[in-house]
């Protein structure tokens, strides 16, 4: 370590590392194959859940007539009826699933999102409001062969006030176009996830995203200031910039998953641009070692502190394995801890003080455990993106370990004691990973929110002649549910968790969560199958 530290001192007050990381472009589109994935209504409900199948409502097939409304309002060319386009429509990120939706709308303002919803509604044709597909729980897809209203054209920036570090855009704006609208303004969006160069706003809304930033600026919902949406009804509520009785309406429409409402504007709050990142990639020998090197970076970095992510030894192999990416670390370690530190003091000085503060941390810290610890610190900007890469690309690393048809399953939970994040793993592990048919259980996260990404991959064969994932299914939820944990920390229900909504809530808040659906949607007609068990909702 103290090696490691000496060769990068000479660079570590003068060298200001470049804000902008190399971030991961997701596309559907891109991925296609002709290899075409399950259908979700054959996965439907997933596999341990209450034991009912699910069969398609009976909403409206959409007509010749229908389309003819449809194009009055948004124009020929943007009703999508295109096999290839449609079917890149229907299918999620991970390609795990796939919708048998045959038509796909892109309107291009929010008064023609709700003539399409008051259309809808009359004719009680099912929707799915769709954003970048870049969602993990398979809210943005179809499950049957509901229309996906994409909101991909309404992506314009329509106001940035630098004094007051506020924003108006649209909800289908990309969030790093929108990110770097706001850089000319020097401000920045309060959140980051690797999905950025795809996900849109109003898709980050919707599923309340949570990302590397929220040790740093809260939860995405505490920096709305405003939202419009169209109701199912097709009418449009402007919240406008919020004030106290509006904000119950915005909160309640935020992480609804388009279940209540299409987002069509927000205005949102963004902090000042940081001048100054730096980050730290550090090898543990221990989690109880992650957990003080957390410690020690909330107090010595304090509001210099952006972001705490965790990644276990299975994680980094896959990202080494599948993905050939190098950790620059000399030895391997079992938990990889990056440390990145952002302000707003072009001069650096008051970060370097506090990042040799962390430093001296690291290194008594690495006295303490006998040398075990290492550490890196990115010095220019393309290190800086190839540290992050690591761990932004490690969901994608672990899919590739089988494919992702049969070939894994990830939870995303959220835990309170933090050692929980790394129980959860070894109790899996303990359980499942001497089977024959098992590759990996990995674990990564945002540690300072508590949010672990656990992921198991297997041969799917073999994991299909063992009826192996609804036995990791009902064994990770039956852990969470013990421990009081969420079985959904950041990336939503979907129509993947909503079936185990009872693992971490009462009967009493599901049929108030269905009562208020209800009341939004009588028809039922926005993201049907989503979020609520199919016992809790039933049109
Ligand atoms: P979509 O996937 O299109 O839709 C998601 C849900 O929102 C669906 O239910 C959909 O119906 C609804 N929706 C979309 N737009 C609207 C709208 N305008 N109005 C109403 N409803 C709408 N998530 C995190 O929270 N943190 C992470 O760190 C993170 N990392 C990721 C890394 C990778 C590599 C990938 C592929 C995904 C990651 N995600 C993460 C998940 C995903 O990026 C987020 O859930 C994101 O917020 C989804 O945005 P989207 O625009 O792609 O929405």
């Amino acid at each position: 370590l103290s090696q490691t530290l000496r060769s990068i001192a000479p660079n570590r007050r003068g060298v200001l590392v470049a804000a902008a990381a190399v971030k991961l472009s997701t596309s559907s589109t891109l991925r296609l194959s002709s290899n075409l994935p399950p259908l979700a209504s054959s996965l439907y409900p997933p596999i341990s859940a209450d034991g009912r199948s699910l069969s398609r409502s009976s909403y409206s097939r959409i007509e010749p007539a229908d389309l003819l409304v449809f194009a009055d309002i948004i124009g020929q060319n943007h009703v999508i009826t295109d096999p290839f386009e449609v079917l890149a429509a229907n299918t999620d990120w991970p390609r795990d699933c796939r919708g048998q939706g045959g038509h796909v709308l892109r309107p291009g303002c929010a008064e023609e999102v709700s003539a399409i919803l008051r259309h809808c509604q009359k004719r009680r044709i099912a929707v799915v409001p769709q954003g970048g597909n870049t969602g993990l729980a398979g809210g943005g897809v179809p499950v049957f062969d509901e229309l996906v209203l994409s909101l991909s054209r309404m992506n314009r920036v329509l106001e940035i006030d630098a004094v007051a570090g506020l924003v108006v855009a649209e909800a289908g704006c990309v969030l790093a176009d929108l990110d770097s609208h706001l850089s000319e303004h020097g401000l920045t969006v309060p959140l980051d996830l690797a999905a950025k160069g795809s996900c849109q706003i109003g898709g980050n809304l919707s599923t309340n995203a949570g990302g590397i930033r929220v040790l740093r600026y809260g939860s995405l919902r505490g920096s709305v200031r405003g939202l419009e949406v169209a109701l199912a009804s097709g009418e449009l509520i402007d919240c406008g910039r919020v004030n106290e009785d509006e904000s119950r309406l915005v909160q309640l429409m935020i992480g609804s998953e388009g279940t209540l409402g299409v987002l069509t504007k927000v205005t949102l709050a963004c902090p000042p641009r940081p001048a100054n990142v730096r980050l730290v990639l550090i090898g543990c020998d221990s989690f109880q070692s992650v957990l003080h090197l957390f410690s020690a970076a909330r107090s010595t970095l304090a509001e210099t502190l952006s972001a705490f992510e965790v990644m276990d030894a299975a994680t980094m192999s896959a990202v080494s394995d599948n993905l050939k990416l190098n950790c620059p670390l000399s030895g391997s370690s079992e938990f990889y801890a990056l440390v990145e530190t952002a302000s707003c003091d072009a001069s650096g000085s008051n970060d370097a003080g506090k990042l040799d503060k962390f430093l001296e941390c690291l290194v008594s810290l690495n006295h303490e455990s006998a040398g075990s610890i290492d550490a890196v610190i990115s010095n220019d900007s393309r290190q800086f993106g190839a540290i992050w890469a690591l761990r932004e690309r490690a969901f994608e690393a672990l899919v590739a370990d089988c494919g992702p048809a049969g070939g894994y399953m990830q939870f995303d939970a959220a835990v309170s004691d933090r050692l929980d994040m790394q129980r959860l793993v070894l109790a899996t592990r303990a359980e499942f990973g001497q089977l024959d048919c098992v590759i990996r259980v990995a674990g990564f996260g945002h540690l300072g929110d508590g949010n672990l990404h656990l992921v198991v991959t297997a041969d799917p064969a073999g994991a299909a002649a063992c009826g192996l994932w609804p036995r990791v299914e009902a064994f990770v939820y039956g852990w969470l549910a013990r421990r009081r944990g969420s079985i959904s920390a950041e990336h939503g229900l979907g129509w993947k968790r909503s079936a185990y909504l009872g693992h971490c809530k009462s009967p009493t808040a599901v049929s108030v969560m269905a009562g208020i659906k209800r009341l939004l949607d009588p028809q039922g007609i926005l993201n049907p199958y989503k979020v609520l068990p199919p016992s809790a909702l039933s049109y």
